[in-house]
This record gives C-alpha cells, structure tokens and sequence, in this order.
C-alpha cells in the first residue's frame, strides 16, 4: 500500500518559509491525486531575522518560476541590481586594496589560456578587469539590463539586493492570493508524533493541529523541528569561520544619489563590513569575531565607517549572533530543514538565501510522490547537502587564508590547523594550474571555478607562471575593452533604471505609501 505525500507543512515565515512555500505552490504537479497543499505557519510573537539582503543570479529563476514579473518585485522590495562583490581592504587594508568577484565568468574557454593572456598583458591589470566587462560597468554604478530586456534577462550576469521584509511580505501575498498557500498566523508549540515516528501533526497555540505528510522546517535559529524534535546534531564550523557577531543598521540616503552595482565588503581588524545599497537606504553591517574583539570595538568601527560614508546621524544598531556551521542532517523522517534551521555559516557571498533556492529545487526535482519513498529521497538529499555545505566553507576560508593582514584574527585565519584539508590540497595545486572544472566535479557546484580564479588572482595568489601554462590559441582580451566600452554607452545607471522605473509606476499622483 502506498502512502501519498500531498500536504506540505511549512513553519516560519521568513524568507526560507516563504520561498518554500511559493516555489512548492508553483512547482507541484498539477495532476497530483489527491492535489498538493502548502500551508505556512508563521508566530505572530517571533520575529524574522530581518536581515539577509543580497541574493544570487539564482534568484531571477527563482521569481520566475514563482510567477512574479521582475518591474513588480524590483518596485515591491525596494530592489536593486547586483553583480558581484567588491572586496576592500581584504590583501593588505592599504587604501588601494581591493578587488571585484563579478558574477558574470571571464571571456574564453581554457582557463589556462585566459590566464597565460592575461600575463603577458603589458601593464599589470587586475585580472578580473582584464577578463571580465563587468568591473568596467560596476565602476560606473551602471544596471545590468536595459528597460526594454524582457523580464529577467541581462547583458551581465546579476541577482539582486533588496529589502528582507519587504521581500517576504510580496511572497506572502502572492502566496496567498495567486497560489492558494493557506496562512496560519499562529505560534507552534508542540507536536503530534506518529506511532513510527513521523510528525503527524504540529498543535498551535489558537488554530489546533495542523496535520501533514511533508513537514518543512523553515523556523529560522530556533530550528524546532529538526532541532527539538529530531535533535539531530549541529556541527559546529566556528574552528575554520571564526565570525560569530554581526552588528546592523539601514541608513537613509539622499534622492538621486548613486546606487551601488555591488555589494561592498570592506575588511577590518577583526572581520568586515557589508554595505548594500537599495533605492531609498543602505543596509550596513558589521560582522566580527568575539573571540577577536568586544561588542564596542565592533561598534566604533561601524561608526567610523559610516562616518567615513558621510552618514552623520547613525541609528542604534541591531545586535546579532550566531555561530557558524549546519546540521549533521537536513531530512529527518518526513521533516526537511530549509533556511537558518539548516545552518549559516556568515553573510560573506551571500551564500544562505542560495542555499534554500538549492534546496527547493532539490526537493521539487525530487518530490516524494510516496512516504514510502521518502527514505530515499532523504538520504540522497543530506549527502549532496553535507557535500554543498563543506564547498560554501572552503570558499568563505579562501577568502580569508590569502590575506597579508597582521592583526591577530587574520593571522588565526591562516594558520594550517584551521584550513580545511582539501582547499590547503588545491591551493597547492593551483600553484601550478588555474582552478579548473576539474577540481570542482559535482553538477551544479555551488562555487564554480570561475569564482575562485576571481579570489585568487584578486587576493595576488601568484598564478602558473607563463612558461608552465601551455601556449594554447592566444585568448582575445581585446574584445572584452571593446565589450566594456560598448555596454558602459549603453546601458543607464541603476538610480536612472530605478527611478524611471518607479515614475513610470507610480506617477506623482499615486505614490505608493511606503
Ligand atoms: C548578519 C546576517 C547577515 C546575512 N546576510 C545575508 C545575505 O546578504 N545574503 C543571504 O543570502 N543571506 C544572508 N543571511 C542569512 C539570511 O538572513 C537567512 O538565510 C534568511 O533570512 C532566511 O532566514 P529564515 O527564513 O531561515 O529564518 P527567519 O527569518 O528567522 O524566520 C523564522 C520564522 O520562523 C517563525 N517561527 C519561529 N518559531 C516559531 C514558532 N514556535 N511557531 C511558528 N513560527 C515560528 C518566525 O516567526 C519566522 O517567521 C544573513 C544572516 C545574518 C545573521
């Protein structure tokens, strides 16, 4: 006898709740008998974390496969585009340090060509500038498309930036209205096991019982499901990413003033400093190890860098903490952990809200049409996830291990016992070749090569020396000058897209009241 899986319980409604249950909405088969049905529960007594800003290219799919046109969310969340990350001060903390990370990967086929061009460039140009239109158009804060674009297409690779809240509230409303997601605004507390186990039901405080097949942990740190009810474990990864502190704060700015194309990660003595801009403000945070420096030293570096920003009154800070790793296991009997529940690591490359983009498609390449099935599914899914987490740590350490900084935390950052054993194996490789497709096998690498060569040869990692890598077809860098030019003539600034955007919208007469 087989057990159909057709109502999806969803707990939390931050922004792992709410793409959970938008994307099962959308995504579940229409011929399903009995059909899907996705209920969200969300306390009113617990707020999100409200923090989590930059997304991944990844996004744009995701919207679009929720069935949300692009100008509607740009206006709804108060968005912006963003096409990669700058990073200042991460080398050496002297006033010219930094380098670009672009999502949009270098011009050419074999990277050992690209990089054997890009040497023998006269000059000495930062690789990504030398590979890559895109530092070109971020320098000038230009967009990544052109009003006339359909939805979601781009001349560069882009995600966005945005306002957490207002993101979740869209979502929540198109939920709602434009895919039957049933919402209970009601605080879960406790559950109704099954003989053999399963969660067969989670008792809220007004509402009852809610009963389900499928039950997706979306209940951000406080983890209830797979924490409290399955107490699978937490591995802890704070001896490799040392951050555990952040502390937040959205500043207003003035009409018409530039709009960053990226987010700005700038370093200080004891972590760094995000800074994104939105159309009417700026999310700025700092995130710090405690281990490293006090809560006031934390906060006098974020003022100084506000200060330094020409923001003269500064609102208080949010307080966060966290420590940094993932569960042992993410699917539990029928209860899947997606979001904060699942782990966090720190906000660096933004690397959260795409891993609840990847889990969902997960799930939903994968739905456990049975429960009898389930176990499969289960166990398929923790290993590629046990497999993805170790990638986003490596990547986030890489970051840190290349830098010539002195202070205590960025010495502690490169001591040996604390880099995972096979970034310290690649790095050794890469001595003598250019990070490779080769070195990252699985399908849909969560950090493609591409990445690690923007790091690497940003951070100075000495790269194959000319004679070592093979005199392959000279790659033409020319073309990517001609191709920076071209598109910084055409394409409008975000302020100019954004606001041209939002007139067209909303004329004068209807302003939206925010
Ligand atoms: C400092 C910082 C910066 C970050 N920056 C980024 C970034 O730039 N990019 C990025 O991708 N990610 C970032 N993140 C991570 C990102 O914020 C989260 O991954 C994302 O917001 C998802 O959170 P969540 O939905 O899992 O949890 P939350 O937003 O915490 O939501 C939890 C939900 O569970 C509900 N809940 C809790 N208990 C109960 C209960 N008993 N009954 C019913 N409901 C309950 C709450 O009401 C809430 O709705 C950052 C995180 C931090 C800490």
């Amino acid at each position: 006898m087989e057990t159909p899986v057709n109502r999806v319980v969803i707990v939390g409604g931050g922004t792992a709740g709410w793409l959970a249950a938008c994307l099962v909405a959308a995504r579940a088969d229409p011929l399903a008998d009995p059909p899907i049905s996705v209920t969200l529960i969300e306390s009113p007594d617990v707020p999100t974390i409200g923090v989590g800003e930059g997304t991944w290219p990844t996004m744009r799919r995701t919207l679009e496969t929720i069935g949300i046109g692009e100008a509607e969310f740009l206006l709804a969340c108060d968005a912006s585009f963003k096409q990669g990350s700058r990073f200042g001060g991460w080398l050496t903390g002297a006033a010219d340090d930094y380098y670009l990370h672009p999502f949009t990967p270098p011009a050419g086929g074999d990277p050992r060509d690209l990089i054997a061009a890009w040497q023998r460039e006269p000059g000495a140009r930062p690789f990504a500038d030398a590979v890559s239109a895109q530092p070109a158009i971020c320098a000038r804060d230009l967009a990544s498309r052109q009003r006339a674009m359909p939805d979601y297409a781009g001349v560069l690779n882009y995600a966005y930036h945005l306002d957490a809240a207002k993101l979740a509230a869209l979502l929540a409303k198109h939920g709602r209205e434009r895919l039957g997601v049933r919402h209970i605004r009601d605080h879960v507390v406790s559950v109704e096991r099954a003989d053999d186990g399963d969660i067969a039901a989670v008792r809220t405080r007004d509402t009852g019982a809610v009963a389900g097949d499928l039950f997706v942990d979306c209940s951000g740190l406080a983890a209830l499901l797979i924490g409290d009810v399955f107490d699978i474990g937490f591995i802890d990864r704070s001896g490799e990413l040392f951050n555990d502190r952040a502390l937040a704060v959205q500043v207003q700015v003035a009409a018409g003033s530039a709009i960053a194309s990226q987010t700005n990660a700038t370093a200080h003595a004891a972590g760094w400093i995000w800074d994104i801009g939105l159309p009417t403000r700026r999310g700025v945070g700092c995130v710090y190890s405690s281990r490293h420096a006090s809560d006031d030293q934390a906060a006098t570096t974020l003022e100084a860098y506000l200060h330094n920003a020409g923001f003269a009154d500064v609102p208080t800070f949010r307080r966060l903490s966290f420590t940094s790793g993932h569960r042992e296991k993410f699917w539990e009997r029928n209860c899947l952990a997606i979001g904060l529940s699942a782990g966090f690591l720190e906000p660096l490359e933004a690397s959260a809200i795409v891993m609840i983009e990847l889990s969902l498609n997960t799930l939903l390449d994968n739905f456990p049409v049975t429960r009898e099935v389930m176990p499969i599914h289960a166990a398929r899914f923790n290993a590629l996830f046990r497999y993805r987490w170790d990638r986003v740590v490596e990547f986030l350490k890489l970051h840190y291990i290349l830098s010539r900084r002195d202070e205590p935390y960025w010495r502690d950052h490169r001591d040996p016992a604390t880099i995972p054993a096979r970034l310290a194996d690649l790095l050794t490789v890469w001595r003598y070749q250019p990070p490779s497709t080769a070195d990252f096998p699985a399908i849909d690498e969560i950090f493609p090569a591409a990445s690690y060569q923007y790091v690497l040869y940003g951070m100075d990692f000495a790269p194959p020396t000319a004679r070592a890598v093979r005199a392959g077809p000279p790659v033409g860098l020319a073309s990517v000058e001609q191709r920076s030019r071209s598109l910084a003539a055409s394409l409008p600034t975000n302020r100019s897209y954004l606001d041209a955007l939002r007139t067209a919208s909303f004329p004068a007469a209807m302003e939206p009241i925010s």
